[in-house]
């Protein structure tokens, strides 16, 4: 690994005591390397739709100008572009957010299960809507985490989005949430999304919450996604001592799951070691 080295000098008591600070680089360039892929991906995401209002524009301008049927046509595709542009900007601006507070712990006692019940009755429409039957097992009491509701609401909606985005054809989604058990007894909740559509292959799932990463840009373009709503929730999920475990049988459906430690226990972080099988 490259190293950068500082030598510093310094007499004392006659001996000679030399300082070396040796610090690593690679963290460094590696972090350094990501933020200018992300401005070049982010740029390159909001030029494409604005390269084609741009060229409708011109095309109402000139050929188009006396066609009311192709200027309808062309309206529409811009009002999508458009729609394409606000999403990608609002889901920046909501990354850019919690990249800001990611050193702060956010401390309100949430129920989630007022929120999971919100974000279903949110959801109920677009599930009729695609005929997915949503399949809910709630525990009989609260579900204390603490947080930022408005946050946890964000990972839910996302999770719950995407699995009737993506697994519609699975046509069963099921909620589940339940007391996740540790060395140390029920230590942190878990709570899971699971869908019965066409799943994800394996070497994909490392990458999922990469930001832009998407394994086929054109159906996730198709239902309006911008390849961040993934990275949103891990980012949202660390800040919480949290962490998504995301499972997939392809061919079969995939299933995304929250831990998250418990408000009723000692906060501890939800380490890897503790919860791989
Ligand atoms: P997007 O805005 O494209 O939906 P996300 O970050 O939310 O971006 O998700 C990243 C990618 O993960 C998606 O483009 C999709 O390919 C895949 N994905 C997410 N959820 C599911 C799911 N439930 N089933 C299959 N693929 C999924």
């Amino acid at each position: 690994a490259p190293v950068q080295a500082s030598a510093s000098e310094k007499f004392r008591k006659g001996s000679r005591f030399i300082l070396v600070t040796v610090r690593d680089l690679t963290e460094q360039r590696r972090l350094e390397r990501m933020r200018a892929d992300f401005v070049a991906n982010a740029s390159h995401e909001l030029r494409t739709p604005l390269a084609s209002l741009t060229g409708f524009i011109e095309t109402l301008q000139g050929p188009a100008r006396e066609d009311p049927d192709a200027r309808d046509r062309f309206l529409s595709i811009m009002l999508e572009q458009a729609g394409r542009m606000k999403r990608l900007i609002d889901d920046l601006l909501s990354l850019s957010r919690i990249e800001l507070k990611a050193h702060v712990q956010p401390d309100t006692l949430v129920d989630l299960k007022d929120v999971i019940e919100h974000n279903l009755e949110a959801l109920k429409p677009l599930a009729d809507e695609l005929e997915v039957a949503l399949e809910v097992d709630l525990p009989a009491g609260e579900i204390l985490v603490r947080g930022d509701k408005d946050e946890l609401t964000e990972v839910f909606e996302n999770l719950c989005e995407n699995a009737l985005k993506y697994g519609a054809s699975g046509k069963r989604l099921d909620i589940a949430a339940a007391a996740g058990t540790g060395p140390r007894g029920a230590e942190w909740w878990e709570i899971s999304i699971r869908d019965y559509g066409p799943g994800i292959e394996a070497e994909h799932l490392p990458r999922l919450t990469e930001r832009f990463y998407r394994v086929d840009v054109a159906t996730s373009r198709e239902m309006k996604g911008t390849g961040l709503g993934l990275a949103i929730v891990k980012h949202i999920l660390t800040r919480h001592r949290a962490r998504l475990e995301i499972e997939s049988t392809f061919g079969e459906g995939a299933c995304f799951t929250v831990k998250i430690p418990r408000a009723d226990r000692q906060m501890t972080d939800v380490k890897d070691e503790k919860l791989h099988k």
